[in-house]
């Protein structure tokens, strides 16, 4: 069974990998990402790694099977076997969850979600030179606005908070108190070091170049600022050999001026060090498409990381194929996603893209550090959209676009992997 063993993953040969096959589209995606993961495997090790596939309800399906969105005994098996993936799940209305995906990262504490931006040649881009996008994100998971502490306009709640800023914190410039909602934005100094360190140590093992802390500490001092002079902080003690900051870069400019500065960066670099930066969020959106080869991992807060996931998948034309997981590394806990959602008006027709799916359970290859499968998925994917054939969604935008379902796109894959 899959364990963490002093701090680092223990893989058997042989790992359970329990699965929620997803509404709407999800069981036509999930068996072909099922079988050209069992291909993959079985071309790179010849039968010595395997995948077990365990299924356990959630969504609709589940719903309409046992009356539950979310079974505990879903829960219990994602915390027993430590990973899973999952297909997208239709979000309940009106029901006591919020959404199953949040209930998902909350309950197993995933703080960190993981979105890797590349082009794939062949995929149409609004880009004139989208192969210089390459970037991995790593978006806070559990804290920021999303923390769901938010009270309505009008209701006692909204009124005793109110009532407690301006008497006890003696907050004075709330422009129109009496029909004003709230909403908390918590961050805290360990939430932003157990993700600044995540991206850091992925950085380092991947040899990334840089790591960029993203936020808005111009204007939210004390949360997004505070994010970014944690990060700072955690990279020069807990890392100080191996990366150089541009905290450090700003200290040397004062004191010893811009053109030292400058020197001790060079040097840096040329000694493979890792480059430790910050840019305010907004000026960073602009950047990623005037400059994109300016940034490989990102850590950032979660609505900023939730702007960013979006804009970067499009910039690459990835969108429907944009692959996501949501990680403890902590624990070990850790789930795979297609990013998509259950796309009702499709569903049915054997039209579906299952990309961002496949793509999530390259990343768990990745995870479990079998990547001679996931790089011959990845081989796969680049070769059949090289020849201009994928499911409709992409293939209408390429040149003599071939057109495959989703079925005939999985089995064109498990030939060219067999090849
Ligand atoms: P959606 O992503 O399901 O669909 C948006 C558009 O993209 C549709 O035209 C759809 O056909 C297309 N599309 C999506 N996935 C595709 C694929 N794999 N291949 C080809 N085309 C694809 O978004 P929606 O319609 O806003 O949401 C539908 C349901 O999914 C809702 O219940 C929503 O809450 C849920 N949802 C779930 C997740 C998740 O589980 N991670 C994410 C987003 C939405």
């Amino acid at each position: 069974m899959l364990k963490v063993i002093n701090g680092k993953l223990s893989v058997p040969d042989m790992v359970t990998v329990p699965y929620i096959i997803g509404d709407g589209v999800g069981p036509e995606i999930m068996p072909v990402c099922q079988a050209v993961v069992n291909a993959a495997l079985e071309k790179a090790y010849e039968g010595t790694k395997k995948i077990e596939w365990k299924e356990v309800l959630a969504g609709e399906r589940s719903f309409q099977q046992n009356g539950s969105w979310l079974p505990d005994e879903t829960l219990d098996t994602f915390k027993e076997y430590l990973i899973g993936i999952k297909g997208p799940l239709t979000t309940p209305v009106g029901g006591g969850i919020r959404s199953l995906n949040v209930a998902l990262r909350q309950t197993l504490d995933l703080y960190a979600c993981l979105r890797p931006v590349r082009w794939f040649r062949g995929v149409n881009s609004p880009l004139k030179e989208p192969q210089k996008v390459n970037m991995v994100i790593f978006r806070e998971n559990t804290e920021d606005i999303y923390a769901g502490i938010e009270w309505k306009e009008g209701t006692p709640e909204a009124a005793k908070f109110l009532h407690f800023l301006e008497t006890e914190m003696k907050v004075k410039n709330i422009r129109f108190p009496d029909s004003s909602s709230f909403g908390v934005k918590p961050v805290s100094r360990e939430g932003t070091e157990r993700l600044v360190r995540s991206a850091i140590e992925y950085a380092l093992e991947h040899k990334y170049p840089s790591v960029t802390l993203v936020h808005k500490g111009n204007i939210m001092k004390y949360t997004e600022g505070g994010f970014k002079l944690w990060g700072y902080a955690l990279a020069r003690r807990e890392f100080s050999d191996k990366v150089f900051t541009m905290m450090e870069y700003d200290i040397i400019s004062k004191e010893e001026g811009k053109e030292m500065a400058k020197n001790y960066l060079r040097s840096a670099m040329q000694e493979g060090k890792l480059i430790i930066k910050d840019v305010i969020a907004d000026a960073f959106l602009q950047n990623t498409l005037l400059k994109p080869e300016e940034y490989s991992v990102i850590a950032t807060l979660n609505l900023n990381g939730d702007y960013i996931s979006d804009q970067l998948a499009a910039m690459v034309g990835g969108i429907g194929i944009a692959p996501g997981a949501n990680i403890n590394y902590k624990t070990g806990h850790a789930i795979f996603e297609a990013t998509h959602g259950t796309a009702p008006d499709i569903a049915g027709e054997n039209k579906a893209n299952p990309s961002s799916l496949l793509l999530s359970a390259v990343m768990m290859l990745e995870y479990l550090e079998w990547g001679k499968a996931a790089l011959l998925i990845i081989k796969a994917i680049e070769d059949c959209f090289e020849q201009n054939k994928a499911t409709g969604d992409l293939a209408r935008f390429m040149e003599n676009g071939t057109i495959l379902t989703t079925s005939t796109f999985g089995e064109e894959l498990i030939t060219l992997i067999k090849s």
